[in-house]
This record gives structure tokens, C-alpha cells and sequence, in this order.
């Protein structure tokens, strides 16, 4: 018997999603996606691609050039790859992503801090999204929510700890049928998510969450 939030895989509690580990799940245009940082001070990595289309991905370039800028505000719209509107900001309680640097990955942790097989936002996004026959590399550069990447007058970038705080959220209406995955990052060598990896929680809902509604959400 079908449900409300059968497309969704989740009820109406939401998901919790492990930090350091990957999700997916899927949401019908019109549908709310609320994204939780629970304890705070963590950065999760976000894709999502078109449900009837699995090449038309959102994407933080073609977000760039709309929004003329590499942040995006409450009432921004972010864009997919065939420069539709993916997903409209409803609701942003930290004011702070990140969209300019790519997913960690194997190479991230091998290469640049001599350590093999540490876990990473790449692989654990790739991991549900092997259901919809999606190859890594197909995999769509991240919006990386909550992630604090500051950019300097003279164009020099950072990754610092994000400012998201325990119950941090960030609502996102569905603008078409969309197949998502979220990794709450496993980055624990440098500063990114206070040098501790914690959960997040995931709702897709039929109606934008009211106050009670997101107080639950935050309730690990
Ligand atoms: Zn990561």
C-alpha cells in the first residue's frame, strides 16, 4: 500500500544519516527536503539528479551563473545541468555553504594525508546511487552544505569549520522528480567538521515543516 512518502523511502520522521556515511533517497517536485545538522559543525556533502532524466544533474556551476555568485541565499533557486530550477531555498538557518570544491575522495585522504581507505564523501554518495546504475564517475560535483570554504577579496580559497550549530537546517523545495544522496563528511584530519564526525537527519515532506515539525527533526 502506497503512502505519501513512498517515493521518499523514509517516513515522516525523516532519515537519520550517520556521519561519515552516505544516503539516498528520493523526492517528487513540489515535495520539502529538510537537511539537519544535529550536533553541529558538520558539512554534508549533497547531488542530486533529475529522476526521469539521470543526466540532468543539479549543478554548482550552472547555480553560479544564475545566481551571479558563489553563494546562494533563502529564495535562490539551485540549478540543475540543463540550466532548469532544481530546487528553490526555502529556508536557511546557517547562511554559509559551500559549492566550489569538489567531493573528498580516496585521493583526498591517500594522496594528501598519506591515508588509504579512509572513508569519503565520493564513495559514500556513489554507494546508493548504484541502485539507479550510476557509474562514480558520473557521480555530479556536490553542493556541500553546511561546509564553510570562505573566498578572500583577492580570490584565495579556504575550508575552515563550518558555523552550522547543533539543529542547523536548511529546507529545500523539489522542483522536479529528484534522486539524492548526502554524505555527512568523514573529514577528521583537517579543521571542516570541528574534527568530529557527526549525524544528520533527512525528512522529505509533502508540506513545508512547520516549527513543531523541524523541532522533531532536530531531536537526535
Ligand atoms: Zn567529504
Amino acid at each position: 500500500m502506497c503512502n505519501r512518502h513512498s517515493h521518499s523511502g523514509m517516513g515522516p520522521d525523516g532519515m537519520l544519516v550517520p556521519g561519515g556515511f552516505g544516503r539516498g533517497f528520493e523526492a517528487t517536485a513540489g515535495q520539502f527536503i529538510t537537511i539537519v545538522d544535529l550536533k553541529g559543525e558538520q558539512a554534508g556533502d549533497f547531488v542530486a539528479l533529475n529522476r526521469a532524466d539521470l543526466g540532468e544533474v543539479l549543478s554548482p556551476v550552472h547555480t553560479r551563473r544564475r545566481n551571479l555568485s558563489i553563494y546562494f541565499k533563502e529564495g535562490d533557486f539551485l540549478m540543475s545541468s540543463e540550466g532548469n530550477p532544481m530546487f528553490e531555498v526555502v529556508k536557511d538557518t546557517v547562511g554559509i555553504h559551500d559549492a566550489n570544491v569538489p567531493a573528498c575522495d580516496p585521493t583526498r585522504y591517500a594522496v594528501d594525508f598519506g591515508v588509504p581507505g579512509h572513508r569519503n564523501c565520493l564513495e559514500n554518495m556513489f554507494e546508493p546511487l548504484q541502485a539507479y546504475g550510476i557509474d562514480i564517475l558520473q557521480v555530479p560535483e556536490p553542493f556541500n552544505f553546511f561546509q564553510n570554504g570562505p573566498v578572500s577579496p583577492d580570490g584565495r580559497m579556504a575550508v575552515t569549520d563550518t558555523v552550522s550549530r547543533s539543529g542547523d537546517h536548511l529546507i529545500l523545495k523539489a522542483l522536479m522528480d529528484v534522486v539524492c544522496a548526502i554524505s555527512p563528511c568523514p573529514q577528521d584530519i583537517i579543521p571542516g567538521n570541528g574534527l568530529l564526525v557527526t549525524d544528520m537527519r533527512v525528512a522529505v515532506t509533502e508540506a513545508r515543516p512547520d516549527a513543531s515539525q523541524i523541532e522533531a527533526l532536530q531531536c537526535c
